[in-house]
């Protein structure tokens, strides 16, 4: 059995575990990244079929040489929109009373042709079947996300070389990702945040065309996505000698993250792992700077669960792959974070990202 087989095997079971009244026999899976994990299929348009023995692969004629060969399900081709509404005659011969959907990742005019075409049967939500078995990485998904890191960290320190105050933001965020890309990365996880001064206290902030300021602080969040998985690091770079204060609240942050990091192990609950962070802000008392979570969990998608936070965790498994981020955020000041990717192992975790935490003084 291929590795994507027991995947699919896995999720069917995991309908198993729905309550009795409500229990799909099938599942139609229209989130992309979830179709990608069961089936290896790469291509940007495919809605899977899955009934007890069966999987069913539906894409568009630009995908069906790619679907035939990257998958071993049936694969359909349909020509017209929507592709679900093609699909109605396969799901009406399965027979089922009920199916499950992907109610996060199914629009409203879907679920309408879903509805229409199959008057009698009902359409249960099992969002999380396919994200539950994602958090637990294979070891092949772990290399690649090992690789994912290792290109990330290897960008950094060649893109740092060259950074100066004076280039853009813009600029040197593009040098991120072209050294991601040169050193194998398919592209970055996300847009590359390069931000300096104050408006490095926006948390997502865009990378602008100003200049990277000498004496400020300079955030850097990057990622790089590696045979279809993510890393993410961020890092804080003071381009001049920095001052107390920004030595105090650095030093902070950087204690709060190795006491999540000391908190990570299996059997724990992500939420423990983002109290240990809060609780070092806190005896700083800056507790309330910090206005995220902790971290995320990262794989085929950059944020996946489980959500380390102060609510909703996930006791923490061997294999899952976790960031840890905490940071502050002072209006005026700038933001000062640090985040590594994690991987929880048997008896503790691993920190993948090999870059240095001092503060990068340039
Ligand atoms: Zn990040
Ligand atoms: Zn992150």
């Amino acid at each position: 059995m291929s590795e994507f087989a027991a995947r699919r095997a896995a999720a069917m079971a995991g309908l198993e575990r729905i309550d009795a009244k409500d229990r799909p026999a099938g599942l139609i899976v229209t989130h992309l990244p979830n179709v990608r994990y069961l089936t290896g299929f790469t291509g940007s348009n495919a809605i899977l079929v899955l009934t007890p023995g069966q999987a069913l692969l539906a894409t568009d004629p630009r995908y069906d040489l790619q679907a035939r060969e990257e998958t071993d399900c049936e694969v359909a081709v349909y020509k017209r929109y929507p592709m679900l509404g093609q699909l109605l005659p396969k799901l009406k011969r399965a027979g089922l009373k009920r199916w499950g959907i992907e109610a996060g990742h199914l629009t409203v005019d879907l679920l309408g042709v879903l509805e229409k075409g199959l008057p009698k049967t009902r359409f249960v939500s099992s969002a999380s079947v396919v994200e539950g078995l994602r958090m637990v990485k294979s070891a092949d998904e772990i290399e690649r996300i090992r690789r994912a890191v290792r290109i990330n960290s290897e960008a950094f320190e060649k893109a740092v070389e060259h950074l100066r105050p004076g280039i853009s933001e813009n600029f040197f965020a593009a040098e991120l990702e072209f050294q991601m890309r040169a050193l194998g990365a398919e592209r970055a996880s996300f847009e590359t945040i390069v931000v300096s001064g104050p408006r490095s206290a926006f948390v997502h902030a865009r990378p602008s065309g100003d200049p990277v300021l000498a004496n400020e602080l300079l955030l850097i969040d990057m990622g790089a996505h590696c045979e279809g998985y993510a890393s993410d690091m961020t890092r804080m770079v003071f381009p001049g000698v920095p001052g107390k204060e920004v030595k105090r609240r650095y030093n902070a942050v950087l204690e709060a993250q190795l006491a999540a990091i000391d908190a990570v192990r299996p059997g724990v609950s992500s939420v423990q792992v983002d109290r240990a962070a809060r609780y070092v802000l806190k005896k700083r008392e800056m507790d309330t700077l910090f206005v995220h979570s902790t971290g995320h969990g990262l794989g085929l998608e950059i944020h996946e669960p489980p959500r380390v936070a102060r609510r909703h965790g996930s006791k923490l498994r061997a294999g899952m792959v976790i960031t840890i981020e905490p940071g502050v955020y002072i209006e005026g000041f700038g933001g000062i974070r640090i985040e590594d990717t994690v991987l929880v192992t048997g008896t503790g975790c691993e920190v993948l990202t090999p870059t240095s935490k001092e503060l990068l003084a340039i």
